[in-house]
């Protein structure tokens, strides 16, 4: 394990009064507090700054790394990196290459299940700490999409590319071309088509989309989602994974979420967004996931036949989620240490 970088007392001042001014805005008992806090000049700073040392913990954890599913392995490559230093954005996208590349791993890059016609078509994006935004849809031939979509993101005047004109932009940017049907993946398809039976499953062995969210040590915050969707689609059909604001949606200032499962339910909420915007109204990540995942399940029965979740951190290190349906879990690495932690969710009985 890499030992974790030690910050200058500068950088935990800073994080300490960003924290403080945003926990004190959001309680009752802080508001007076914080509102001076905000409005106060320079020339204040070093009398807030007191304020901060005595009332205020050191901000903990010093980096966090957290991710859909049990992808322990991805997550915990991505906290390493943010241990060493790394900034968010790079951490989580090597991280999810661990996974893109895992032929096992039927849901996302190589290996992934196919549309009913038997292509393999990826789906990506990432969020900068910055605000900027990249996508690629139903890209094939290219394992890692999502550093895919950063290149669209920083490499060109625009910030989705889908299909074909995905594909050969990647090949300029040296990305290599890659068959994504394996002999197993082409083998289940095949066995699938005797009934072409489309019945999207609520677990996918405790293994699907991977969606991460990474704040570093300076306190950055960005997230990444790359998935092949959901098996057997139809040719040409695209979930929320790769779409700004329902599969992943980030803002630096406030935190980050993002969503695995039914993309159909996740786009007509625009879900990632939804949580976002629960979280700068005050709600903390875990009651902002249930908060979404209700808005899903309270328009009617249909949830009993499809899963979705999702994971959320804000920028003072908490982090929540929440399910439809048992199975799912979310992988968190901080401060050395890894977890899987087992998501609550709605279908639970009392
Ligand atoms: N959300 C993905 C999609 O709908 C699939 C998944 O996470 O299982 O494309």
């Amino acid at each position: 394990m890499k030992p974790v970088e030690v910050q200058s007392k500068t950088h935990q001042t800073r994080m300490n009064r960003r924290k403080f001014i945003q926990n004190t805005a959001l309680t009752g008992a802080g508001i007076a507090t914080g509102v001076a806090a905000i409005s106060c000049k320079e020339s204040d700073t070093k009398a807030l700054e007191t304020i901060e040392t005595a009332s205020v913990p050191l901000a903990k954890p010093t980096y966090i790394s957290i991710s859909t599913w049990n992808t322990e392995k991805a997550n915990t490559t991505s906290g390493e990196l943010l241990a060493q230093g790394k900034p968010a954005l790079d951490a989580i996208i090597d991280g999810v290459a661990i996974e893109e590349a895992n032929e096992e791993n039927t849901t996302v890059g190589i290996g992934a299940t196919p549309d009913r016609e038997g292509n393999v078509t990826l789906d990506a994006c990432v969020m900068s700490p910055e605000g900027d935004y990249g996508a690629v849809l139903a890209v094939e031939n290219i394992v890692h999409v999502a550093a895919l979509a950063r290149k669209v993101m920083e490499e060109t005047p625009h910030v989705i590319m889908a299909g074909k004109g995905a594909e050969e932009f990647a090949y300029t940017q040296g990305f290599k071309k890659q068959k994504l049907l394996t002999p197993s993946s082409e083998k289940a398809w095949k066995e699938w088509l005797k009934t072409s039976n489309y019945q999207p499953a609520i677990n996918v062995e405790n293994h699907d989309t991977i969606g991460m969210l990474a704040m570093d040590t300076s306190g950055k915050i960005a997230g990444v989602c790359t998935t092949s969707g959901l098996g057997y689609k139809m040719k040409g059909r695209v979930g929320d994974s790769p779409i700004i604001g329902a599969g992943l949606f980030v803002d630096d200032q406030i935190g980050a979420a993002v969503a695995t499962g039914m993309g159909e339910e996740v786009l007509k909420t625009v879900g990632s967004f939804l949580v976002v915007e629960l979280m700068r109204n005050g709600m903390s990540p875990q009651k902002a996931c249930e908060e979404a995942i209700h808005r899903i399940v309270k328009k009617g029965d249909r949830y009993k036949d499809f899963q979705v979740a999702y994971i959320a951190m804000n920028n003072a290190g908490e982090t929540g989620s929440y399910a439809i349906h048992e199975g799912f879990t979310m992988m968190k690495y901080s401060d050395g240490k890894s977890e899987a932690i087992v998501s609550d969710h709605f279908t639970k009985k009392p």
